[in-house]
């Protein structure tokens, strides 16, 4: 993509940065990926397609699967798996942090990491199989305020309280 085409489509010149520092070709749906996730915390793969199509126009969704492959091998793009089918991406930060999600309502936040640096969470334990580690990824589960609200006050949960016969 030349200076001009990468003004023309709307691309922020920092993803073609990224993607040139990182050694790769720079195409219009990678750069695109990019600008989805800057700025946007955590999206899953349906919103980070819908961003590129109004960015881009038509774009497969096969065009933006294999974008977001190529930008996660590059180490450009953090993906976390949630439960085996979901996952979402975000810009890989480099700082080793870690996330919340509510089993509730699914509200997903980053949680800072628990010792500063990666890999955190490394011991003797883990060390004994030998393999070099270098990250460990934590995913905290529990409740948000508003879910514990919503099952401290609903009147469901009241009812089931009454006393056993
Ligand atoms: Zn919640
Ligand atoms: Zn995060």
């Amino acid at each position: 993509m030349t200076q001009r085409q990468v003004q023309e489509s709307g691309v922020r010149p920092d993803s073609v940065a990224l993607l040139r520092g990182a050694g790769l070709r720079v195409t219009a749906s990678r750069a695109a990926t990019l600008d989805a996730l800057a700025g946007h915390g955590h999206l899953d793969a349906e919103s980070v397609i819908a961003a590129v199509r109004a960015q881009l126009g038509s774009v497969s969704r096969q065009g933006v699967y294999d974008a977001l492959r190529a930008l996660v091998g590059a180490g450009l793009v953090r993906s976390i798996s949630l439960d085996g089918r979901r996952a979402l991406f975000e810009l890989e930060q480099h700082d080793n942090h870690h996330h919340l999600v509510c089993r509730g309502c699914g509200r997903f936040e980053d949680a800072p990491c628990a010792e500063g640096s990666a890999p955190c969470l490394d011991s003797p334990a883990v060390g004994r199989h030998g393999f070099a580690i270098d990250q460990a990824e934590v995913i905290y589960r529990g409740l948000c305020p508003a879910c514990q609200g919503r099952q401290a006050g609903s009147p469901a949960d009241r009812a089931h309280a009454s006393p056993a016969p």
